[in-house]
C-alpha cells in the first residue's frame, strides 16, 4: 500500500518549525527516513501515526485520508515509537494478550493464535512468561515490534528501534524487519546511516523539518561517484583543511584524522579519490555540499 505525503506543515507553539512542506511518496517495503536529532521524524511519525494534529498538508494511505480518517487508518496501522515502555512485572504473554484485547481481538482462541504466532516471529516465544522488567533492550525492542503487528496492519512506523541496541541484538532485529517488510510498508526513522543502508530500497534524507533528498540508497551512492575525496590530516592542520575545502566529515581512524571532502574535480592538496558510501552522501546532504540534493528534492 502506498504512503503519499503532500506538503506536510508544522509549527510548534514555541515557533519551532518541525516540518516544512514534506513530500515524499513511500511504496511498499522498507523505507528509511534519515536525519540527525531534532530534524523532524518524530514529529512526522506521530502525525502519520494519527497521534498528533499538523497545520497543513495532506497524506494518503491508499485511498484512506490518514489526517481525516483517523479510525480508517488505525485499524491498518503498526507503531512502535521512540519511547516505547512496558509494564515492566507483567509477562511478554500477558501484555501481548492485553495489546490484542485492545486492539479488538475478543475471541479467546483466535487471540492465543495471534499472540503466540507473533511472538514466535518475534523470537520471543521460549521467554513469553518471564517478565518485561527483565528483557535486554533487543527483547523489548522485538516485543514492540510484536505488539505493532497485531491486527496484520499494512503500515508499521517505528521510530529511531535501533538506538541503543548490541550490535548482535540490531542484526536480529534487522532480519526482523526485512521479514516483515516483504509485503507491507514500512517507515524506519533513524539517525543510523547503516540502518538505511543495511535495510532499506527506498529512502530519504531530511533536516530541519525539510526533505533534502530522496531516492533508492545504491542510486544516490552512484551520484556522488568521483566526487567524495579523502586523505589524513594532523589536528593542528585541519583548521586550514576545514576553511579551504567542502569538508563533509572528520573521523578518527586508529587514531588519526581522515577527512573526507566533496568535490566535482580533484580538489589537490594530496587527496585521493575513493568510494563513496550511504555515510558520505548523508554527510554531504546534511552539510548542503550534495550538489543533487540542491537541485531539490521531488519525493
Ligand atoms: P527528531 O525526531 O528528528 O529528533 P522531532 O520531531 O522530535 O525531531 O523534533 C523536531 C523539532 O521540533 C525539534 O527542534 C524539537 O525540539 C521540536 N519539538 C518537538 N516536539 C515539540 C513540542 N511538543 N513542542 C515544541 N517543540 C517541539
Amino acid at each position: 500500500m502506498e504512503l503519499r505525503i503532500r506538503n506536510l506543515s508544522k509549527t510548534y507553539a514555541n515557533g519551532v518549525v518541525a516540518l516544512d512542506k514534506v513530500s515524499l511518496t513511500i511504496p511498499t517495503g522498507m523505507f528509511g527516513l534519515l536525519g540527525p536529532n531534532g530534524a523532524g521524524k518524530s514529529t512526522l511519525m506521530r502525525t502519520l501515526a494519527t497521534l498528533q494534529e499538523c497545520d497543513s498538508g495532506s497524506v494518503f494511505l491508499g485511498d484512506i485520508d490518514v489526517l481525516d480518517e483517523k479510525d480508517e487508518v488505525r485499524k491498518i496501522l503498526g507503531y512502535l515509537p521512540q519511547d516505547f515502555g512496558v509494564y515492566p512485572k507483567v509477562t511478554a504473554y500477558e501484555l501481548l494478550d492485553h495489546f490484542a484485547v485492545l486492539k479488538g481481538i475478543s475471541h479467546r482462541a483466535r487471540r492465543r493464535e495471534v499472540v503466540d504466532g507473533l511472538l514466535q516471529q518475534t523470537n520471543l516465544f521460549e521467554v513469553r512468561h518471564q517478565r518485561l522488567g527483565g528483557f535486554s533492550g533487543g527483547m523489548k525492542q522485538r516485543f514492540g515490534i510484536a505488539q505493532a503487528l497485531l491486527g496484520d496492519p499494512q503500515l508499521i512506523i517505528v521510530d529511531e528501534p535501533t538506538a541503543g541496541l548490541d550490535p548482535m541484538e540490531r542484526v536480529r532485529f534487522h532480519n526482523l524487519l526485512s521479514d516483515i517488510s516483504a509485503e507491507k510498508t514500512v517507515l524506519l526513522s533513524t539517525h543510523i546511516v547503516s540502518d538505511v543502508a543495511d535495510l532499506c530500497s527506498n529512502m530519504a534524507i531530511i533536516n530541519k523539518g525539510k526533505v533534502l533528498l530522496c531516492g533508492e540508497p545504491q542510486q544516490l551512492v552512484f551520484d556522488i561517484d568521483g566526487k567524495i575525496w579523502a586523505r589524513f590530516v594532523s589536528k593542528q592542520e585541519l583548521p586550514i583543511f576545514q576553511k579551504n575545502h567542502a569538508v563533509i566529515s572528520t573521523r578518527l581512524l586508529a587514531g588519526r584524522t581522515l577527512i573526507h571532502v566533496y568535490a566535482d574535480e580533484d580538489p589537490g592538496d594530496g587527496f585521493e579519490d575513493i568510494a563513496g558510501d550511504l555515510e558520505d552522501v548523508y554527510f554531504a546532504t546534511i552539510t548542503g555540499r550534495n550538489t543533487s540534493a540542491l537541485a531539490g528534492a521531488v519525493c
